[in-house]
């Protein structure tokens, strides 16, 4: 695979592609300063980034939207240039509120079309205004959801044009299975966005996912925020990896471009979260050197099987 900036984009089953790095866009709204993610979107694009990942959940789409279209004003670049993944939350899992939740999403952003729409998790929670229900007990509320109905309001969205491409998240072979042998199916994911990096390298999941043409976009691609509130803290921090560390030396690069650069070299599209300009930008100079096949797999061995993001829920 030829991966320059330039041509950084990989295929996806329907016809479209998506760019192997992406900006991630989750951070804790009580610890974030308004504004700090329309400043870091603009920054990404100025840096060349084409390919923003974001969801209603993260309570900033407005001021991604606002950054996409300030750029596009400025004439730097065309709305189709960029790439633009939202999720739809678990408590919008009933069929027919797929529809009236992207469109919310686009009244948000401001724009007419999201390139990418998935399902955030294969769980609902019951449906309302609570985006975490939960009982007198301070557990979950669940919803009896049917995943293929799911999918069917998925295909109308792209059917008319209001996502270009719809795929899932957090869904194991299974879950996949369940949608790809659904009676009638009209489009498969073209894409699931789970957990990947060196510590947790996916080897049966990718393997299958590239047996069915599905990309594997991989959250996390840093080894998380370790923000204790959500992430297990217990596995150590990636970047300050002894190998990651010592690759990045003879390539005068940092841990987290060895840690990117490995990913997008398996075929794995990565989506770094940074709202700081200058780790926005390290994270971009990722596809002016490569890594051999030794140190592909030596970093292949730092596999630990554990999660950060263990989604208890
Ligand atoms: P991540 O991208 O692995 O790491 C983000 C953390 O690393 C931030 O604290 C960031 O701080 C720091 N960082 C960024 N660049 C760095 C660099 N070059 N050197 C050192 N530190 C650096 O973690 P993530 O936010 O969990 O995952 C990325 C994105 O994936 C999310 O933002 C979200 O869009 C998506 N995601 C999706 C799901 C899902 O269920 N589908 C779950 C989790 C995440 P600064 O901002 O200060 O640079």
């Amino acid at each position: 695979m030829n991966l320059t900036a330039e041509s950084h984009r990989i295929p996806l089953s329907d016809g479209n592609s998506i760019p192997l790095l992406g900006l991630g866009t989750y951070a804790d709204p009580q610890k974030t300063p308004k504004g700090s993610c329309l400043e870091a979107v603009k920054v990404a694009i100025d840096a060349g980034y084409r390919h923003i990942d974001g969801a209603f959940v993260y309570f900033n789409e407005h001021e991604v939207g606002q950054a996409i279209r300030e750029k596009i004003a400025e004439g730097k670049i065309k709305r189709e240039d960029i790439f633009y993944c939202g999720k739809l939350w678990n408590t919008c899992h009933p069929p027919e509120l797929v529809r009236p939740t992207l469109e919310k999403t686009l009244k948000i952003l401001q724009l007419d079309y999201v390139d990418l729409y998935i399902i955030e998790l294969p769980m609902a929670f019951k449906p309302g205004d609570a985006l975490y229900p939960k009982d007198e007990n301070g557990k979950y509320i669940y919803h009896e959801t049917d995943l293929c109905a799911t999918w069917e309001a998925m295909e109308a969205c792209k059917d008319a044009g209001l996502a270009k491409s719809i795929g899932v998240s957090n869904f194991n072979r299974r879950q996949l299975e369940m949608i790809m042998n659904k009676p009638g199916l009209k489009y498969k994911p073209v894409s699931n966005q789970v957990e990947c990096h060196p510590y947790f390298t996916q080897p049966k999941l990718l393997e299958f996912c590239r047996q069915h043409d599905i990309v594997i976009v991989g959250y996390s691609p840093l080894g998380t925020s370790r923000d204790e509130s959500w992430v297990n803290v217990s596995s150590p921090p990636l970047l300050k990896d002894p190998v990651l560390n010592a690759i990045g030396k003879k390539y005068n690069k940092t841990a987290a471009q060895v840690a990117l650069r490995f990913s997008i070299q398996r075929g794995v599209v990565v989506i770094p979260k940074s709202f700081n300009p200058q780790r926005i930008r390290e994270n971009f100079q990722i596809f002016d050197f490569s890594l051999t096949e030794k140190e592909m797999k030596e970093i292949e061995a730092l596999n630990k099987n554990v999660r950060y993001v263990e989604l208890l829920m």
